[in-house]
């Protein structure tokens, strides 16, 4: 994910939601809506619509307004509808829950903002709109609590590519040298409060001109990008340079443990300075890193110990290439296998399979696998119902590899409910694994409760997976929980859950959750080769 391209996303997003509120062709709003998804993960940086050209999805009309937008003009389509519809309601819009339709209600009633909205909700008043109802208005003070609270917050996993697109382009002036992330995006922090970069200074230079070529603007003092990051530079000389970059990392507990610190030339010196073992950044917030430095802690899973990825989506279900096109990225990255999980049928918004495509997927992973290097294990990604069955029948799952079960569906129900729709589901001996499994969405949605103990226990009793969902807004199971399953014994399986070959570079972010939570290889089912991994699946 590029600044600009995000940048350029944001207002793709932006213009269909308007246009979707003032009651636009239902066509003409889905084209901008996969313009901008399409443009969010594009492989390169977008400097010009020549870029665009052949791409599926971007016509005409699209190209005009990246156009405009990459003229730094406002698109005239977008600054009219801007200027229709109030501003407060596109921020109301980013809580879960409305739509176009209750947006368009909102505005009606001229609620154009969230502090009159929420007036409204601790009035008992919101209820009596027409279409809300005492349910919505509960569950939005609910989600509103929560939206405050991450309200200045970014999600780590797309900060951290606008991070590395900003340093390479600090790498190229001629009077930088050395430049590194650090901070709370150092430490793999899933929600981060802004961007941070150490940036060595080889001469004098304009602070000011770098920030603009950067497309920097500044506001109340901070600096912004324009992908809309708040971004800090450090700057720094050489011989500086390690001392600044161990002091931002942080935590400030952990650096204060360090009584002296010179100026080095590499931060593992600060550590062999004090006979300390390193640590590195990822656990240095962890209630152990201080007791680690002076003794020997596990060997923690790397990205390296990963041999495959075992949730992904093709053209079949919602995903944007081809199984074949998954696969050879997924070669790429030096896997020995993979799984297609295309979503099950009742998830039509997601083009779930019915059973004959499932059948015709499965044939033509037959085909892959006899040309291409990579194991490709057929599967799905299967609804669990409201009641806790399946939304494949046992005869079609019995013909697939790989099983993982996720609820899409329902989140409202009880507690109790929702651990014996999971409990249900880890009986069913063709499932493997549950995916995402607390539902949680970064800044979005809470998890949904369920009975911890009972879960791990079946969990381990029926030898399911829990899977560690690498996309940058879930990573589920958090860090808390992952201390519980693995004192129970419980296997995790890190996966990307990717819809694009792009999003399998999301496992990173997987494996530096599990590490925050001192997880090792051995808990990881995908951290077996394939041999290994073959048995634990008896096939
Ligand atoms: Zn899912
Ligand atoms: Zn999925």
């Amino acid at each position: 994910m590029f600044a600009q391209n995000i940048h350029i996303a944001n207002e793709l997003e932006e213009l269909a939601l308007l246009l979707e509120i003032d009651g636009a062709n239902f066509f003409k709003v889905r084209a901008y809506k996969d313009a901008a998804r399409i443009i969010r993960s594009f492989e390169s940086p977008i400097s010009s619509v020549v870029q665009l050209e052949n791409i599926r999805g971007i016509g005409t009309g699209i190209k005009g307004v990246v156009d405009s937008i990459l003229n730094k003009q406002e698109p005239e389509e977008l600054a009219l509808l801007r200027q229709k519809i109030p501003q407060g309601i596109l921020e109301i819009a980013r809580l879960p829950g409305f739509g176009p339709k209750s947006l368009k209600t909102l505005w009606e009633n001229n609620i154009t903002d969230l502090e009159t909205l929420e007036k409204l909700a601790r009035d008992r008043k919101m209820r009596e709109l027409p279409g809300f109802g005492p349910k919505t208005e509960l569950k939005f003070l609910a989600d509103l609590e929560l939206f405050k609270g991450h309200k200045d917050l970014y999600l780590g996993g797309e900060a951290e590519r606008v991070a590395n697109s900003i340093k390479e382009k600090l790498l190229e002036f001629n009077d930088v040298g050395r430049v590194e992330i650090t901070g709370e995006l150092r430490r793999f922090e899933p929600l981060v409060s802004q961007i941070e970069l150490v940036v060595e200074r080889k001469n004098d230079f304009d602070e000011k001109k770098l920030f603009e070529s950067l497309g920097i603007t500044e506001k109340a003092k901070k600096h912004y990008l324009p992908s809309g990051h708040l971004i800090k530079l450090h700057f720094t000389d050489s011989k500086n340079f390690a001392t600044v970059l161990f002091q931002t990392t942080g935590p400030k507990e952990f650096v204060e443990i360090f009584d002296k610190l010179d100026s080095q030339k590499e931060e593992k010196e600060h550590f062999a300075l004090h006979n300390f073992q390193y640590i590195p950044p990822e656990i240095r917030h962890h209630e152990k890193a201080k007791q680690y430095l002076k003794e020997p802690f596990p060997e923690l899973v790397e990205l390296s110990d990963i041999f495959g990825d075992l949730h992904m989506h093709s053209l079949y279900s919602d995903g944007v290439v081809s199984i074949e096109e998954m696969a050879l990225a997924a070669e790429r990255l030096g896997y020995e296998y993979i799984a297609i999980t295309d979503h099950s049928q009742s998830l039509t918004i997601a083009n779930g399979l019915t059973p004959e495509r499932l059948k015709e997927q499965i044939r033509e992973i037959e085909e892959l696998n006899n040309k291409l290097n990579i194991q490709i294990y057929t599967g799905t990604e299967v609804d669990i119902l409201k009641d806790g069955t399946l939304d494949f029948p046992s005869e079609l799952l019995s013909k697939l590899d790989w099983v993982i079960a996720s609820i899409h569906s329902n989140f409202h129900l009880t507690k109790t409910e929702m651990t014996d729709r999971i409990i249900k589901t880890m009986e069913n001996p063709h499932v493997k694994a549950i995916g995402h499994l607390s539902g949680r969405i970064l800044g979005r949605r809470r998890g949904y409760e369920l009975d911890w103990d009972l879960v791990l226990e079946t969990a381990k009793r029926t030898n399911t997976a829990l899977e560690l969902n690498a996309t940058p807004d879930r990573l589920d199971v958090t860090e808390e929980l992952l201390s519980a399953v693995l004192s129970k014994g419980v296997k995790i399986v890190i996966n990307t859950d990717a819809h694009s070959p792009e999003g399998l570079n999301n496992m990173i972010w997987g494996v530096m959750t599990a590490r925050r939570a001192l997880v090792t290889k051995d808990a990881v089912i995908n951290a077996m080769p394939l041999e290994g991994f073959k048995d634990w699946l008896g096939k």
